[in-house]
């Protein structure tokens, strides 16, 4: 009876494999379709808050799939199937052009830009990165890239991001503390915005969180000891924006600072909301 019920559930589990990747084959079907046809994919903008001031230093963009029959999906629905059937690099060309038009609408603002490690391979990166910039009038500077910190550790990627920072675009190393790199890697990209991962904020404000607290401490005396600038990211509640506040980090991002809206909105808002200007750390 033992033996039947492990065979039932080993069945099962086949099942949902075959299920699972039934499901990312259809998701990259329709990934090909939609990038086709155009419309179903939205960017949208979450504020970057300038600490010291209050005011709305920049936004960061996330794509979001508004599918026709499942709805509105997040990327962690079908980021992984774009990133391995290298659709992530004409999907990222489309949040990229998105996110410099609204920028260009919002004097002073700076407009982050996930980059994946597909897209960083790219040989037309650099090149659409520049075109972008010139079609939409929008000064380099005004422009950041966001790559997670296990790029840092392949000499191909930090040349990549040389060739950005030579155009004249920031850097940002998204969620760091989580990945493959250490602190040392921080060097090879100077002037960069260093993005505290989600879960050293999370706990701030329990009494639990005290390690959190010294990390985040840490990483911010190193980023400032090389001219990084640090950015913490899911600040959900007040005692957590209080916490990065006291600790020196420099831009907040997250729920309580406000949410990802669709561009257009974010435009509007912004037009009624004061916006700091601050030049590159370099
Ligand atoms: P990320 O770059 O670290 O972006 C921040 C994520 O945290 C976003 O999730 C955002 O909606 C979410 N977030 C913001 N504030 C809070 C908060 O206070 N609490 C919590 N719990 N979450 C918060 P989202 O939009 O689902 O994106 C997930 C990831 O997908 C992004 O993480 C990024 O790695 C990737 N991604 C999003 N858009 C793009 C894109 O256009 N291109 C590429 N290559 N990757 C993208
Ligand atoms: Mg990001
Ligand atoms: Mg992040
Ligand atoms: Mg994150």
């Amino acid at each position: 009876e033992a033996k039947q019920g492990g065979r039932a559930r080993i069945q099962l589990f086949e099942e949902g494999l075959r299920e699972r990747s039934l499901d990312r084959v259809r998701i990259e079907q329709d990934l090909r379709r939609a990038l086709y046809r155009r419309g179903e994919f939205e960017v949208h903008l979450q504020p970057l808050v300038d600490l010291e001031s209050d005011r709305l230093w920049g936004a960061e963009a996330l794509v979001r799939w508004r599918h026709p029959a499942q709805g509105m999906l997040l990327p962690g629905r079908f980021l992984s199937v774009a990133e391995e059937s290298g659709l992530i690099v004409p999907l990222g060309y489309l949040v990229l052009s998105e996110a410099c038009a609204a920028a260009a609408a919002i004097p002073g603002l700076v407009v982050s830009v996930n980059l994946s490690p597909r897209q960083i391979h790219d040989p037309g990166l650099v090149p659409t990165v520049a075109d972008n910039l010139a079609l939409h009038g929008l000064p380099a500077e005004r422009l950041c890239l966001e790559v997670t910190e296990d790029v840092l550790v392949d000499d191909r990627t930090i040349g990549v991001l040389e060739d950005l920072r030579a155009l004249g675009t920031r850097v940002a190393i998204d969620d760091f503390g989580v990945g493959a790199s250490s602190l040392k890697q921080l060097r090879r990209i100077p002037g960069a915005l260093v993005k505290i991962d989600r879960s050293f904020v999370s706990g701030l404000d329990s009494d639990e969180g005290h390690d959190d607290r010294v990390m985040v401490k840490a990483l911010v005396t190193v980023a400032e000891q090389l001219g990084l600038e640090v950015v913490a990211e899911g600040i959900e509640r007040p005692e957590q924006l209080a916490a990065v506040r006291e600790l020196g980090a420099s831009i907040g991002q997250g729920w309580l600072l406000g949410h990802p809206q669709r561009a257009a909105a974010f435009v509007t808002a912004a037009g009624s909301r004061p916006l700091v200007r601050r030049g590159p750390r370099r």
